[in-house]
């Protein structure tokens, strides 16, 4: 895998490294926590092992990477080698996203997808406060 890895995944992902300090889910889960909502990370159970699952709201969130998840961003650039690999890669993790999502709903689960570029400091306190009001509405 590591080897498959572009020069331009790799220099993204270490630039990620040192935007934050901690990872996005921790970011989001200690957000969730300060303000009273608690949850299980990770759920094996569900489909697309969800980040965040808050049971009381029946609600599940998916903190996405821009990357890996091709949000409509900016962030997200094809790589410029192994393009065949990557565009089949990235491809593939869409529609799974898209198929474990549509299961879920059909679970009667709120999913929400909360997006790495969404937690940049300049907006994440406003990324932040929408997401809890999503999850208590
Ligand atoms: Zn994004």
């Amino acid at each position: 895998m590591a080897d498959n890895h572009s020069k331009e995944v790799r220099s993204m992902n270490m630039a990620h490294i040192r935007s934050t300090n901690s990872k996005p889910e921790e970011i989001v889960r200690k957000y969730l926590f300060s303000k009273g909502l608690r949850y299980r990370k990770n759920v094996r159970s569900l489909p697309g092992k969800p980040d965040i699952v808050l049971r009381k709201y029946k609600t599940v969130v998916f903190v996405n990477g821009c990357f890996w998840h091709k949000h409509d961003c900016g962030r997200f650039v094809m790589p410029s080698s192994n393009v065949e690999y990557w565009t089949k890669k990235i491809n593939s993790n869409v529609k799974r996203d898209k198929e474990q999502s549509e299961l879920l709903k059909s679970q009667g689960w709120k999913v929400i997808v909360i997006w790495e570029c969404q937690l940049k400091k300049k907006i994440r306190e406003q990324s932040l406060l929408n997401l809890y009001e999503e999850i208590i509405k």
